[in-house]
């Protein structure tokens, strides 16, 4: 039976690029830029709660960090360090080195060190604390959308909900759409790039996780205004194209959870400035609404001109 310092030894302790102290000691050492201010966030996966038990390993080891580096993403902030606490029902190796893998993938590709984390035994529950950097003073925050600013969101979000209602018989797919749906859902691509490229141009930004309505009412608290979310914009091209009819794709997008895209609000000045964005990313900017100054409204435009409040609201793990 391998002990705790076995599997940290052979499965969580890799070179560090940027950290002076990383997996070993009794707490790492790393050392921010100059110039640069620390953002940090956290956020676990609980089995049962955020996915599967039987949930395949390496995918699960991709998401716990991914879904962390959005977060930073979200802030307009470069991912650079994080910590993994991990509780375990079993030192199953075969499992932990395929969570290890998928875990040092998303690192690798996003230029993250592991600096350290804890390993106990306990019902399978993956926690991930991020720290990354941005230039002092110019993190993105929910709370600076202005009336007027136009409402935008990258990619194609739905999809990762519209896997998990595949995967729970709710609905069909396409047989062309299993695979992206699905990877949507466990491997979802954080967007680092585009949260860099929107420092200074965005002026309120999350990452939607919890479906559009509800992630979209934060930043309308934060910045104290409303909002008209025109349906008609939104890009549900690709659900459609999935088999899903545009009743469901509308709930998946608007209320559906694990996206990871960002969601964000400019001045209608920046326009063309986001389809030059979009070609340099080949990433999708759509244009889906307009900040207003009634405050804490959110109106849904539909395809008839009609304009309402939202029915479904966002996944809540408490209501
Ligand atoms: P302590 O008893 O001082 O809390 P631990 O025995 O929990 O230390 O951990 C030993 C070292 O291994 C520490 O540097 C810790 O950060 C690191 N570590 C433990 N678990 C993990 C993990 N799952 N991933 C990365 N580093 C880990
Ligand atoms: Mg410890």
């Amino acid at each position: 039976m391998p002990s705790e310092f076995d599997l940290i030894r052979r499965h969580f302790t890799r070179p560090a690029r940027h950290t002076e102290l990383a997996v070993g000691d009794d707490a790492a050492l790393f050392t921010p830029r100059p110039g640069m201010q620390l953002a940090t966030s956290t956020d676990m996966l609980v089995a049962g709660t955020h996915f599967f038990a039987d949930a395949e390993p390496e995918a699960l080891g991709w998401k716990a960090l991914a879904v962390n580096i959005s977060d930073l993403a979200a802030m307009g902030a470069e991912p650079r360090w994080a910590l993994l606490a991990l509780a375990l029902p079993a030192a199953d190796e075969a499992w932990i080195e395929a969570f290890a893998r998928g875990l040092f993938a998303c690192a690798a590709q996003f230029g993250v060190d592991l600096a350290g984390g804890d390993t106990t035994r306990g019902p399978l529950n993956l926690c991930v604390t991020i720290t990354g950097e941005v230039p002092a003073g110019s993190a993105v925050t929910r709370a600076g959308a202005r009336p007027g600013d136009d409402i935008w969101i990258t990619g194609e979000p739905g999809r990762g909900a519209l896997g998990l209602a595949f995967l729970r018989g709710e609905t069909a797919l396409d047989a062309a759409a299993v695979t992206p749906c699905i990877d949507a859902l466990h491997r979802p691509q954080p967007r680092v790039a585009a949260g860099l490229a929107l420092r200074g141009v965005a002026h309120a930004m999350l990452d939607v996780s919890d479906g559009l309505v509800g992630d979209l009412t934060h930043i309308l608290e934060a910045s104290g205004t409303g909002a008209v979310l025109d349906l008609a914009a939104l890009p549900l091209g690709a659900l459609l194209a999935a088999g899903a009819d545009v009743e469901f794709a509308l709930r998946c997008v608007l209320g559906g959870g694990d996206d990871y895209e960002l969601l964000f609000t400019a001045a209608a000045a920046q326009r063309e400035h986001f389809g030059a964005l979009a070609r340099r990313l080949d990433l999708p900017f759509t244009r889906i609404g307009t900040i207003t100054d009634h405050a804490g409204s959110l109106l849904l435009r539909h395809p008839d001109g009609s304009e309402r409040p939202p029915e479904c609201r966002s996944y809540d793990h408490f209501i």
